[in-house]
């Protein structure tokens, strides 16, 4: 026998693997055993409801697949969990015995699913992992968060799976990371496991994002798996084989967030000293920037000049990337950078002009 699901929840990293989607009961149960086989893997995952963007793709095996899960915890040893939108497939789960239940993206954005699904928790003891909602935020996601807390559940965690947005990217669902980390920054309490799989949406990007998952602090990884990705019938780019998950795990380094060191706390606080210093004389700097954008937007005002002059701005955009490139700074941060100061000094502007 294996852990139990309250081991498991406090492990880390916790790793939680399996299909997509639950397809017969051979795939499920081999892919169980596979899993189970590489010693890399604390939690069996597979959905059985399956909340497709599209009609005609397959929706899900349904509740006929439980028993599948059923099994495959009894062959393995490993706790199970699946997704649930409803109340019905709360109750169902729950017959067959599943140990952690999750909310989906696309269920996480409606208040009404997520309501009906806490109602249903009332009075039960099950842990519940929370999906970040399919759009950027995180009032959403704290939401479900709350409601499924009043419901009782004491055993919340929450997965990063990425943002969707419209056209293509490097990624599925975009990572957002400041979110998730804003995320954890207001929830320290909630473990926080990550989703490569639906971020990546491709295999080769898989252990990138992993690893810089693990390397954020995250509590773990939900990394979809399938004895024959290519012909799985749901996310087929994105799986991988229970073998290459288990040598994956195997490659990530994983690192911790802290340790009882005096050298290297003492190396870490001097360093720490150096980037207070310097983010006070940055921010000292960028005050004396916006002071001499006032004066500009008073010689504006008793010019009537507009405050923007777009030529002007792809002067000091220019001049910034070249200089960037020389200096080591990323033109996406140079970018970022120049656009919040610029906005910053437009505002500054705006209020000598019209006020
Ligand atoms: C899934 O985990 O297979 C799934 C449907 O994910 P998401 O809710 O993140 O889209
Ligand atoms: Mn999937």
């Amino acid at each position: 026998m294996r852990e139990t699901v309250q081991q498991v929840w406090k492990k880390r990293p916790m790793i939680i693997s399996g299909p997509c989607s639950a397809e017969t009961e051979e795939q499920v149960l081999e892919t169980a055993t596979r899993l189970a086989k590489t010693g890399k893997v604390d939690m069996l995952r597979a959905g059985i409801w399956k909340p497709r963007t599209r009609p005609g793709s397959f929706e899900g095996i349904g509740t006929k697949g439980l028993p599948w899960m059923q099994q495959a915890k009894k062959i393995t040893g490993l706790p199970v969990t699946v997704e649930v939108a409803t109340a019905k497939q709360v109750e169902d789960a729950l017959t067959f015995d599943v140990d952690v239940l999750w909310i989906g993206a696309r269920t996480t954005v409606n208040p009404f699913s997520v309501q009906e699904v806490a109602d249903a928790l009332r009075g039960v003891d099950v842990p519940v992992l929370i999906k970040n909602p399919i759009n950027p935020d995180l009032e959403l996601w704290t939401g479900a968060v709350e409601r499924v807390a009043k419901a009782g559940i004491k055993q919340i965690g929450l997965i990063h799976r990425g943002f969707s947005s419209y056209g293509n990217t490097e990624y599925r669902n975009a990572p957002m990371w400041h979110l998730a980390i804003e995320m954890k920054r207001r929830n320290p309490e909630l473990l926080m496991i990550n989703d490569p799989s639906h971020i990546s949406g491709r295999r080769d990007i898989l252990l990138d994002v992993a690893q810089k998952a693990i390397d954020l602090d995250m509590d773990g990884l939900i990394i979809e798996s399938h004895i024959d990705p290519d012909k799985a019938w749901s996310d087929a780019k994105q799986q991988v084989t229970p073998e290459r998950l288990g040598e994956m795990i195997g490659q990530i380094a994983w690192r911790r967030e802290d340790i009882n060191s005096e050298e290297y706390h003492a190396a870490l606080e001097k360093l720490r000293q150096q980037i207070n210093h310097l983010d006070d004389e940055l921010m000292q700097i960028l005050s004396q920037r916006m002071s001499i954008a006032e004066k500009i937007g008073e010689y504006k005002k008793n010019n009537n000049i507009t405050i923007l002059q777009t030529n002007r701005w792809n002067e000091i955009l220019d001049r910034a990337f070249k200089k960037g490139e020389k200096l080591n700074l990323s033109k996406e941060f140079i970018t970022k950078y120049f656009d919040a100061v610029h906005m910053e000094s437009i505002n500054h502007q705006n209020k000598i002009m019209n006020s």
